[in-house]
């Protein structure tokens, strides 16, 4: 489904992204794992077009996305991007901020924006909190506000950046839950993560980035449990 292939960022005298190369299958779930400042949020951004990437290919359903002629607009229709912060619009409903791309973006009619926005609150257990402003709602309900603003386009590929890290512990549960139903539905996501007990569960690959490389990968028993690389294993030490 989506294909990097020697993906080079630099921001100034700094390569962030050196060479990469990462190929995420169809219903593949991916968790990106690695030091701050390895790139992962770098890659996500890139992977969504709010980065320009200096050299290197990313393919997304054989289309080279990074082509100049591509409107980056439908590509970011295909490809939902969550952030740790939640980004919602304080003056705006819950089902407001959900239906706001569809309707305005996409001139879908109101009514069948509101019907699945409606449909994928109910089924997070929202409902309750569709005429709601953002600031009367947890971090972890306001989360999955965010996750479900993303899904409404139906996007074949959905990154999630640190999702969770915003959160109070006690919040964690009810996200990781939602994302972990999404991969039952099939989603095929790209998660950057600081919690390997999450990626352990969830990813059917691991991904260690380290300087702007993935620099192991594989099941996430073999790289969480018996990495390859001496630098997996020193990552790995520090974080437990
Ligand atoms: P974390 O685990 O802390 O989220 P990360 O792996 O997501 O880290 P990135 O946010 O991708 O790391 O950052 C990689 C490097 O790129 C960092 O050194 C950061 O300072 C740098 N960087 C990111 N965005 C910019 C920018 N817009 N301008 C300059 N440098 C940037
Ligand atoms: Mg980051």
């Amino acid at each position: 489904l989506l294909t990097c292939t020697e993906v080079r960022k630099t921001f100034g005298d700094a390569v962030v992204l050196d060479g990469l190369d990462l190929t995420v299958d169809e219903h593949e779930v991916i968790a990106l794992i690695g030091a701050s400042g390895s790139g992962k949020s770098t890659l996500l951004r890139c992977v969504n077009l709010l980065t320009e990437i200096d050299d290197g290919t990313i393919m997304l359903d054989g289309e080279d996305i990074t082509d100049p002629r591509v409107n980056p607009d439908v590509v970011r229709r295909k490809i939902g991007l969550v952030f740790q912060s939640y980004n919602l619009f304080p003056h705006m409903t819950v089902l407001d901020n959900i239906t706001l791309a569809p309707t305005k973006v996409r001139q879908r009619p109101a009514a069948e924006a509101k019907a699945q926005a409606m449909e994928w609150l109910d089924r997070v257990g929202l409902a309750d909190k569709a005429g709601s402003y953002p600031d009367r709602l947890s971090g972890g309900q306001q989360q999955r506000v965010a996750i479900v603003r993303a899904l409404v386009n139906s996007p074949r590929l959905l990154l999630l950046d640190e999702v969770t890290s915003a959160l109070d512990p006690e919040l964690v549960g009810e996200v990781l839950t939602m994302i972990r139903d999404l991969k039952g539905d099939g989603m095929t996501m790209v998660l950057a993560t600081h919690e390997m007990g999450f990626a352990r569960q969830v990813a059917d690959r691991v991904a260690f980035l380290d300087k702007g490389r993935v620099l192991e990968q594989g099941p996430p028993a073999q790289v969480l449990g018996d990495p390859v690389e001496a630098r997996t294993r020193q990552f790995l030490a520090r974080i437990i």
